[in-house]
């Protein structure tokens, strides 16, 4: 005998149903089979949702009732010939019928007792196992016997309405003897649904059926279990929250059970308990894919090289925590505590203590904690008016989530890979418990935080140490264009070679932002903008927020003031920033500092290689000095790529005007090529590598030696800007004539030296470093204790869309390796 269990989703409709059918045809030919069903997709929760509506007096129950009718008579058209339908749709009626009288006496009476909902939740599977048999009956191609038998006449429990338990003694019984008498080939019954001692109907608990399978196989004795479901087995994490979870193939009892309890869905808990000692194996196996493998659970423990086998949540927790010198020695604390609850049928699911005795922590669901809060206090109503113990606190809202596994009381540091893990992403331990088996451990964190903490914790442990990086990415003019053209083409090299996955969540511009939660594709993401949503900061923020995916970074690739002012709020949040947006390490210093306070508070990187020298790495070999103990003394640099541009292409031949424009065009200047011009953006770029030394400086204590005419620099417009530079022409001839009678190149020199900096034109002469720097290169000579002669030289193109993308793209990187 096998036992076949088919769930909502698996008989949803008639499609559905005729692709189960076709399975049970396939196993009816190896051996005979008992086909449990669930009720179809859904109708359980209509069905509990109609009667609490009857009972409220709304009458809407009356249209859920047609809701459900008309789902199983849609099922039985599109299943049956018609020329056999009648007397199926006759007997379905029936039984709506006798469903409607039900919930009419719950409007009337204005009430709703546990048993009568019992019986009203049972009507899914009485329909949904009649309407499968008969269809059965009627397939041309099952040629085997089938045959329907109620459950409710087997399977016999106590009167625990809701969720009753099984009295096993005449349930085996009476489930032998049936088998041994009856002998269709095929018997179909419905799950869920039982009777107790005295014939009232019961239910065995929601997701039930698959209890009730369990139940037959262990009193048939069944060569197997097999539950037939909508996902490929058991998962090393919730399908549908973990994108990159597996099916486990192979899994014993113990860890399917600790996964099941601990939130697993796809198997009912107490699904195991009867077939465990029998040894009669579990299949759990997709009915719309059925020749995947699935997961095979036995109590065959493999060894294998992963002590984890799964990770497993349960939400709507609430943690009650009781606290007070009046818990330390004294003994039958946690009986009255316990009893406390019990007398309330509150079910415990989490208990931790700490040594100190001082509190007791432990977590209920969502729905006992009010209940619970009232009964614990009164339980201790004479501790807490002598204030020896503090009235309860209860934090709703929370979330188990426990690591699984047979093996891993042999492999020590798993609590501490799983904490640092969630550590690292911020997630807020609020409890922590390890069962004395060892097969499991278990951290109660707050609800919003679950899918980060499971996603990182899979990654961690089950992904070969690929770290995804989700990138939030603001900004996507020239540069930002190349960023994205270099992140699609070195995906699969990241992916493979650093282990790192990149992924675009979200991209904006000044007109539209995007959001994808699972990934925008890279490759067509400028489409897809385009049709976006209309560009908010605030609006992405909070959207960056809201998603709270792990290893989040958010990418500034504008050169805007108010993007520069939103940084603290996403390294607050545990996200990282990327910039080679200048403007906010060269604000304020206590702006500067606190925003790096701000990273090493949460753990959270920023990140801004490019604010000097675009790609050149100059900070990263800047920090790297400090940290190993050198200190900067002197710094002497050209740092404006576009500055050097302008004067390596300006001569008699051009127009001084026509060069700036040029070197606008090629994307050398900042979109206001006056920040460029003034000097600005070089005194920032000082300023920054002079913070990054180790020194407290302000913007205004560099001295600022403008080559620019004044009428240059009253300007406040950019077409303004460009006229003044033509009108001013003879002003920047001359300035070249002086170089050429010098013997000297014209170069925009940034320096800094015993505490004083300054940037400036300088006639540069022959021999000298910055003599022979070509095109739009920077260089940057570091004198230091090491460097003391011959300072250090970092040289190389300091300006241009790719470079620069490739310097973001590098600190990318580096948060992916932190
Ligand atoms: P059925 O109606 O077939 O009984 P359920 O909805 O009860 O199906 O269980 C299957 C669902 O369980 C899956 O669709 C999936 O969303 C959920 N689930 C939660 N955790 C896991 C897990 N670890 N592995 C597989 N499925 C899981
Ligand atoms: N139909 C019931 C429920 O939804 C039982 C089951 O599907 O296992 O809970
Ligand atoms: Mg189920």
């Amino acid at each position: 005998m096998k036992i076949l269990k088919f769930g909502g989703t698996s008989v949803a409709d008639a499609q559905n149903i005729k692709r189960v059918i076709n399975i049970v045809k396939d196993k009816s030919q190896e051996s005979r089979l008992i086909v449990v069903v669930s009720a179809l997709s859904g109708v359980t929760d209509l069905l509990l949702k109609a009667s609490k509506e009857a009972s409220e007096k709304n009458e809407h129950y009356k249209e859920i009732t047609k809701l459900i009718e008309q789902k199983h008579l849609e099922a039985i058209k599109d299943l049956i010939s018609v020329n056999h339908q009648s007397a199926l749709l006759s007997h379905v009626k029936r039984i709506i019928n006798h469903l409607e009288t039900l919930l009419d006496g719950c409007f009337l009476l204005g009430e709703l007792s546990a048993r009568t909902s019992d019986t009203i939740a049972g009507f899914g599977e009485i329909l949904s196992s009649y309407i499968i048999s008969e269809a059965m009956k009627h397939d041309a191609e099952l040629v085997v016997e089938t045959t329907f038998k109620d459950s409710r006449e087997l399977i016999i429990t106590n009167s625990s309405f809701g969720k009753a338990a099984v009295n096993f003694e005449i349930t085996n019984q009476l489930i032998a003897d049936y088998f041994h008498n009856e002998g269709a080939r095929v018997t179909v019954m419905p799950g869920f649904v039982a009777s107790s001692m005295d014939g009232n109907n019961t239910t065995l608990g929601r997701g039930g059926s698959d209890y009730t399978a369990a139940i037959l196989a262990a009193a048939t004795n069944a060569s197997d279990l097999e539950i037939w479901t909508d996902v490929n087995g058991m998962y090393t994490a919730n399908p549908r929250l973990v994108k990159q979870a597996q099916p486990i193939r192979h899994i014993s009892y113990q860890e399917a059970m600790e996964l099941s309890h601990f939130g697993a869905k796809v198997l009912y808990p107490p699904t195991i308990q009867p077939v465990l000692h029998l040894n009669i194996p579990i299949w759990i196996k997709n009915t719309f894919e059925p020749e995947a493998f699935g997961t095979y659970i036995s109590n065959e423990n493999n060894l294998q090289s992963n002590p984890i086998k799964g990770i497993s949540h349960i939400d709507k927790i609430t943690v009650i925590t009781l606290e007070g010198s009046g818990i330390i020695g004294v003994s039958g604390f946690s009986k009255r505590l316990f009893e406390a609850l019990s007398n309330e049928n509150i079910n415990v699911i989490f208990i931790t203590q700490a040594s100190s005795e001082h509190s007791i922590c432990i977590g209920i669901l969502d729905v006992d904690a009010d209940k619970a809060k009232v009964a614990v206090d009164k339980a201790f109503e004479v501790e807490i008016s002598q204030l020896r113990i503090d009235p309860c606190t209860i934090e709703k809202n929370m979330c188990i989530v426990a690591l699984v596994g047979e093996n891993m009381k042999n492999h020590q540091g798993l609590s501490g890979k799983m904490f640092s893990t969630l550590g690292k992403n911020n997630v807020n331990i609020r409890a922590i418990a390890q069962g004395a088996s060892e097969r499991n451990i278990s951290v109660v964190i707050n609800e919003k935080d679950v899918q980060k903490a499971l996603n990182t914790l899979h990654e961690r442990f089950f992904e070969d140490n690929i770290k995804q990086l989700n990138l939030f990415v603001m900004g996507v003019g020239n540069v930002g264009e190349k960023f994205m053209e270099q992140i699609t083409n070195q995906k699969k090299y990241l992916r493979e070679n650093l282990k790192i996955n990149i992924r675009l969540i979200g991209v904006s511009n000044s007109r539209k932002m995007l959001f994808d939660g699972d990934g925008i594709p890279l490759k067509d993401w400028k489409n897809l903008l385009s049709d976006g949503e209309t560009a908010d900061k605030d609006a992405f923020i909070e959207r960056v927020k809201a998603l709270n995916l792990r290893n989040s970074v958010f990418v500034d690739i504008t050169a805007n003031d108010e993007i520069s002012k939103t940084y603290s709020q996403y390294l607050e949040k545990n996200i990282a920033v990327v910039t080679c947006n200048k403007i906010a390490c060269a604000s304020a210093f206590d702006n500067y500092k606190n925003l790096k306070n701000l990273s090493r508070k949460y753990n959270a990187p920023f990140l801004f290689e490019t604010n000097v020298g675009a790609g050149l790495p100059i900070i990263d070999t800047l920090k790297r000095m400090i940290a190993s103990g050198d200190k900067i003394n002197k710094i002497q640099a050209v740092l404006s790529g576009s500055l050097n541009f302008i004067f390596n292409n300006f001569n008699e031949n051009t127009s001084f005007h026509d060069v700036v424009k040029e070197a606008g065009v090629q994307g050398f200047t900042e979109p206001d090529p006056k920040i460029d011009l003034s000097g600005v953006d070089v005194a920032r770029k000082i300023l920054i590598l002079i913070r990054e030394s180790g020194y407290e400086m302000e913007i205004d204590d560099i001295e600022n030696k403008s080559f620019l005419p004044q009428a240059s620099l009253d300007t406040d417009n950019v077409p303004d800007f460009f006229t003044s530079l033509t009108a001013n022409a003879q002003h920047f001839n001359d300035l070249y004539k002086e170089a050429l009678a010098k013997e000297s190149r014209l170069k925009y020199v940034a320096q800094f030296e015993n505490g004083k900096a300054s940037v400036g034109l300088q006639f540069i002469p022959k021999g000298h470093d910055f003599y022979n720097l070509e095109g739009k290169d920077n260089i940057v000579l570091f004198y230091t204790d090491r460097y003391v002669d011959q300072p250090l030289i970092i040289k190389g193109a300091g300006a241009g869309a790719a470079v620069t993308a490739s310097g973001i793209f590098a600190d990318v990187i580096r948060v992916g390796n932190v």
